[in-house]
């Protein structure tokens, strides 16, 4: 049995994952980006392999993608973030035609054709009001984790009207409210639905289409997938493994090149020394 690997070394979190050869996820891993990309980039890889019981010299081909891709120094091809949430989020949900997928520092919508191909995209600007980075800056002021955010935000009943559109000026907006009283819970829904406004607008841009695949870190926050929904006038899908999308696709992608007769480089030094 050969095996692949898929890693997207995102800005703010690297993710991992193993296929075997029918292209079945044998292993997954994630990591905060605290230390240096090439770094987390190669603990990731070791952690996925560790938990697909797997020896990194089984490794037939590695693909990676995310903001950093040209950092993973053991990758043999490198593939763009919007073509690898594409091929993942359509493995998962074959019907897809548009991809939203919202990650730490940027956000992206993908239209995908009947054949499943990329059609268009659209990207925030060198804004980060509509990203991962803006519910960042809640969760500094509000001092909680962002694991906890969404949920807490589904708790509101009268939800803040947020005017900054600046990341940078978010943090002051959110304390300001505080002090004048209103609930963390109603700050957050509002911090939400400015996001996820950006967002849907993002989404228009290059045609809503359905089926709708959300994927990236932010779709594990319930609040944003609720409001999301709500924004579009359609229902999203939302696998398990949504982080773990543009992973996914890297290691379908090498898996490709595997079918296609192409070995790592690195797998077959490591064969000459053994
Ligand atoms: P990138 O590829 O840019 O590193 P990801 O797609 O990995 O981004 O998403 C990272 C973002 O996802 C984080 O900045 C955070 O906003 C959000 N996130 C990660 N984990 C969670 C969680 N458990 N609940 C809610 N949001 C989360």
């Amino acid at each position: 049995m050969e095996y692949v690997a898929g890693i997207d070394s995102g800005s703010t979190q690297a993710k991992g994952v193993i296929l075997d050869e029918h292209g079945s996820l044998v292993g997954q891993a994630i990591l905060n980006m605290e230390r240096n990309m090439s770094t987390a980039a190669e603990e990731v890889f070791h952690l996925a392999l560790a938990d697909a019981q797997r020896r990194p010299e089984e490794i037939a081909f590695t693909v990676a993608t995310g903001y950093g891709r040209y950092r993973v120094t053991f990758g043999d091809l490198q593939v763009t973030e919007i073509s690898c949430h594409a091929r993942g989020a359509l493995a998962e949900f074959p019907a897809t035609h548009t991809v939203l997928d919202i990650g730490g520092q940027d956000t992206k919508a993908i239209r995908i054709g009947d054949a499943g191909e990329v059609t268009d995209f659209a990207m925030n600007d060198k804004c980060a009001a509509g990203t991962g980075r803006f519910l960042g800056a809640a969760s500094f002021a509000l001092e909680l984790p962002l694991s906890e955010l969404g949920s807490l935000a589904m708790q509101a009943t009268a939800p803040v009207k947020i005017t900054t559109t600046c990341t940078v000026f978010a943090e002051s907006e959110i304390i300001g409210h505080l002090a004048k009283g209103h609930r963390p819970e109603d700050v957050l829904m509002g911090m939400h639905h400015a996001i996820a406004t950006r967002c849907a607008s993002l989404v228009r841009r290059v045609g809503l289409a359905s089926e709708v695949t959300f994927t990236g870190g932010v779709s594990r926050n319930v609040a944003m997938v609720t409001l999301l929904q709500e924004v579009l006038g359609t229902p999203l899908n939302v696998s398990a493994r949504a982080q773990f999308m543009g992973a996914l696709g890297a290691g379908l992608y090498a898996l490709d090149q595997v079918r296609a007769g192409r070995r790592s480089a690195h797998s077959q030094e490591q064969e000459v020394v053994l």
